[in-house]
């Protein structure tokens, strides 16, 4: 079994380089490359060759433009990388009869209401990075390859900057922070997101009825102002030198952005765990895991 790997250096691709380690022989590449293959998802051409060349059983896909912001202007260079570059991956899984394996978000939807998203709910993005990744989706179902597209939310990995590390940085500086508090979602693993890769990679070669899209992220909701208190209260208790001592909770309109967010970032995880056998721990217990890893250092 061959697997190629790409975006190997992100949060979930890091962690995929150890989940999918032992399901056969694991190619991985960044956007650099090697050996003369192509990571670069905005080299079509390259990016195709390096396909063709590597022939591989499975493509696991954790390259993404993610720069929310910056894609309301480098909206070419987020629609390469986010859709045009799954039409690729997509045609070349189909001619090759392989496995493409894809990650999507929340951001797909318009975050209306309080009820959490279910796959079949239609998609409607608020910003440009959610368009570019609605039609990255799109692009590999009508394609008829075979394909597993995990949509999450709000993802982390102890490895890199994080929404946890800024915050408890900030908390060491400032006496006063104000977070966002009616944006509702679930902070999600990395590490968690590549271990549910595998298993359901394992599980679809046996039962490739299960392709589709997924809904994936840890159990539980919390506002990023919750989070936030969360992380701060874990590293005070943990002995960390914490200055802050109020965390006002503002909502969205008082912190404009360039791209807009969805309030409801919600998503409904049934179906992943009934045709998996799963169950997703809740936020606390991987937030607590990556706090650990940080602060035991
Ligand atoms: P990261 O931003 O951590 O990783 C994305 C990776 O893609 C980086 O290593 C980046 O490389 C790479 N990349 C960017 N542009 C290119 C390019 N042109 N060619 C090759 N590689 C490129 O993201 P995550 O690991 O968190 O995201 C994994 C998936 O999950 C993505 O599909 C994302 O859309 C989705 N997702 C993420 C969420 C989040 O909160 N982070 C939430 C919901 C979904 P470099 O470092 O060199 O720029």
């Amino acid at each position: 079994m061959k697997i190629l790997l790409l975006g190997k250096n992100g949060q979930v691709g890091w962690e995929l380089q150890r989940s999918l380690s032992p399901l056969g022989e694991l190619i991985s590449l960044d956007r650099h490359g090697e050996d003369g293959l192509c990571g670069d998802l905005s080299d079509l051409v390259g990016l195709r060759a390096t396909l063709r060349r590597v022939r591989p059983d499975i493509i696991v896909n954790a390259a993404a433009y993610t720069a929310v912001d910056k894609a309301e202007v480098e909206t070419e260079l987020a629609d390469c990388v986010n859709a045009q570059a799954c039409q690729v991956m997509a045609e070349e899984a189909a001619a090759l009869d392989a496995w493409l394996i894809h990650y999507s978000t929340d951001y797909v939807f318009n975050g209306e209401g309080s009820t959490p998203w279910a796959e079949t709910d239609a998609v409607a993005p608020l910003n440009r990075y959610g368009v570019s990744k609605a039609v990255g989706e799109q692009v590999i179902i009508d394609s008829g390859c075979k394909h597993l597209i995990f949509r999450t939310s709000w993802c982390y990995g102890a490895r890199g900057s994080n929404f946890a590390k800024t915050m408890m940085r900030l908390a060491r500086e400032r006496d006063t922070l104000s977070v966002i508090a009616d944006q509702i979602g679930s902070p999600t693993g990395a590490d968690l997101i590549a271990d549910v890769t595998t298993l359901a990679i394992r599980r679809v070669l046996q039962a490739p009825e299960l392709a589709g899209v997924y809904h994936l992220a840890a159990g539980g909701e919390v506002s990023w102002h919750g989070y936030a208190s969360f992380v701060i209260d874990f590293a005070r208790s943990h002995g960390e030198a914490i200055a802050v001592t109020t965390i006002n909770a503002i909502e969205t309109s008082a912190y404009p952005t360039p791209a807009r967010r969805p309030l409801n970032s919600r998503l409904n995880t049934h179906k992943l765990c009934r045709a998996f056998s799963l169950h997703l721990p809740d936020w606390q217990s991987g937030v607590t895991r990556m706090l650990r890893e940080i602060l035991d250092k």
